[in-house]
């Protein structure tokens, strides 16, 4: 053993109380501490932190934390204090004459880690301050701000490379829990860390259980599943508006469910008071908008449920990860359905910008949806985003109850037929509602007021129910054989791929729910 080694195992024992470090940390740490830069990509609650802490304490000088998380640099001080570290932070939270005192503080060696807000570290003052102590390496956290397509992108990471020029000799750690390749590529350019050693850590969270299930009504579906399987569990819930965080919120409330609101259009001091109560009270609901979780560390969350599509795998994946912390089972539940993708797609659509932007939230979109409509293990589908290979997992819906996968070939041909001719003989579109009708030959006004009965493909879907029809609506809509009608309101047209189909080049297999869950799912929106 190395000098350092005994030195950086001391630490971790009479610093910070633990025996052993935990999968990547020693070999990363070690290589910070022999002045190396790391690019580490670690689920959150692996224990990222140590691994620029300890590098911090070992080397001579005082490690820099950049982090955007102004919120939680109080807490995370206070934790290192109480440890006996002598730690602070600058950010826009503290008045200037505490500023100063920790400026001075840094500048005559007192000091072992100094948090930063970004936008702080890179005023002049602060790199003047910086560059008049001794600095024992730089920290990077939450490292994929640095990435436009992500929502937690912040401009001021852009400038960060900054550190590299001006202080080319001190190491540098970049630390995220967000993986792909696509991201990690770009935090390592766009940091200026293209010779740093990447640490990149199993993204596997075997303790949950992930479920993906049709949605109907959902928010009866919601209450279903949290009184039947998590009554008095803590929990989080995501939906996509704020309006809908409102009013789901009071739908648990009514039913005896506690449950909190959080978004961004909440004051700032019912958002603080909200977050608080969820972190210190046991069996609270929060249910918000994605403005809720980075960073929040409570370990107990035992569900975490989307009642809309999320917009991708990777926000998914970040998302559900904030349930079974503790390594405890935990439940990730999604309810998906045909209006999510119509309403995302048309989103996308008119979202303003230039068109690869556009490309690349379709793709991402496109991700998220493979995963709704896998018949493979879900585990496997999401962990194959983030270039990991894992056998079947025995703890997702699939692999529990295995869906049955079907020749929906014909099925398809009936909607893209019926779609086809709406617009060459009539020059109409419709939306899925309509089209199901057409296609069940249900008579109803809108039906006869078109004179719809004379289609030729009036009636020839009956055989299918409703439910049915909507299930292959939407997976055709999730593989982009029918698009949404840019200018229309939900209509549908055809694409590029729905020739093949009708051509009968290509042969569709879709996810037929199993029999048992689509029962339980009927009878729980009663
Ligand atoms: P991350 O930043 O990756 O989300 P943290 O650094 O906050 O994770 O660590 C998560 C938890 O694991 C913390 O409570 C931390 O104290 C604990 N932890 C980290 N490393 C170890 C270790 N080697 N042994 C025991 N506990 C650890
Ligand atoms: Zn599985």
């Amino acid at each position: 053993m190395s000098l350092s080694d005994n030195a950086s195992l001391d630490t971790l024992q009479q610093v910070f109380g633990y025996d052993s470090f935990r999968g990547d940390q020693h070999a990363i740490i070690e290589h910070l501490v022999h002045g190396g830069d790391a690019l580490v990509l670690m689920p959150t609650g692996g224990g990222k932190s140590l691994c620029y802490q300890i590098p911090a304490l070992v080397r001579k000088g005082c490690g820099v934390v950049v982090s955007p998380l102004i919120a939680l640099m109080q807490d995370q001080v206070d934790a290192l204090l109480e440890l006996g570290v002598r730690a602070a932070f600058l950010n826009s939270t503290q008045d200037w004459r505490t500023a100063r005192e920790v400026e001075q503080a840094f500048m005559s060696g007192q000091l072992d880690l100094l948090y930063v807000a970004p936008e702080r570290l890179l005023t002049d003052r602060c790199l003047d301050m910086l560059s008049q102590g001794t600095i024992a390496l730089f920290a990077i956290d939450e490292a994929h701000c640095v990435s436009q397509w992500g929502h937690d992108f912040r401009p001021e990471y852009l400038e960060l490379s900054i550190l590299s020029e001006r202080w080319p000799n001190v190491p540098r750690i970049a630390l995220t829990a967000t993986a792909t390749t696509v991201t990690r590529r770009e935090i390592a350019q766009r940091l200026n860390l293209t010779g740093a050693q990447h640490f990149v850590a199993s993204f596997d969270r075997p303790n949950i259980n992930y479920r993906i299930v049709e949605k109907n009504e959902v928010k009866r579906q919601l209450l279903a599943f949290i009184q039947a399987e998590h009554q008095g569990d803590c929990g989080i819930v995501y939906c996509l508006s704020r309006a809908r965080v409102e009013d789901t919120a009071k739908f648990l409330c009514s039913h005896g469910i506690e449950a909190l609101p959080y978004h961004a259009g909440l004051n700032a001091a019912t958002r603080a008071a909200n977050q608080s109560r969820f972190l210190r009270e046991d069996g609270l609901v929060m249910v918000a908008t994605i403005a809720f979780g980075m960073g929040i560390d409570k370990p107990d969350v035992r569900f975490v449920a989307h009642i809309d599509l999320p917009k991708s795998v990777e926000g998914y994946y970040q998302e559900t990860g904030r349930a079974g912390r503790d390594g405890e089972p935990a439940t990730a539940w999604l309810a998906y359905g045909l209006q999510d993708v119509v309403q995302q797609r048309r989103m996308i659509d008119e979202s303003p910008g230039e068109e690869i932007f556009r490309r690349r939230l379709g793709a991402q979109l496109d991700a998220m949806l493979g995963l709704c409509e896998t018949v493979a293990c879900r585990r496997q589908r999401l962990l194959e985003y983030f270039d990991q290979a894992i056998e079947p997992c025995g703890n997702c819906d699939t692999c529990l109850e295995p869906p049955e996968a079907w020749d929906g070939t014909v099925a398809a041909q009936k909607i893209l037929s019926a779609v086809y001719r709406l617009w060459r003989e009539r020059g109409q579109r419709f939306g899925a509602g309509h089209l199901i009708d057409i296609l069940r030959g249900k008579l109803t006004d809108r039906i006869k007021q078109y004179d719809h009965e004379s289609l030729t493909v009036f009636g020839i879907g009956a055989d299918l129910s409703e439910q049915a029809w909507r299930g292959v609506l939407r997976q055709l809509l999730a593989q982009s054989l029918l698009a949404v009608d840019h200018e229309g309101y939900g209509t549908l047209a055809l694409t590029d791929g729905s020739r093949a189909v009708l051509k009968g080049e290509a042969t569709l297999m879709f996810r037929r729910e199993p029999e048992k869950k689509a029962r339980a799912d009927r009878s729980s929106s009663r």
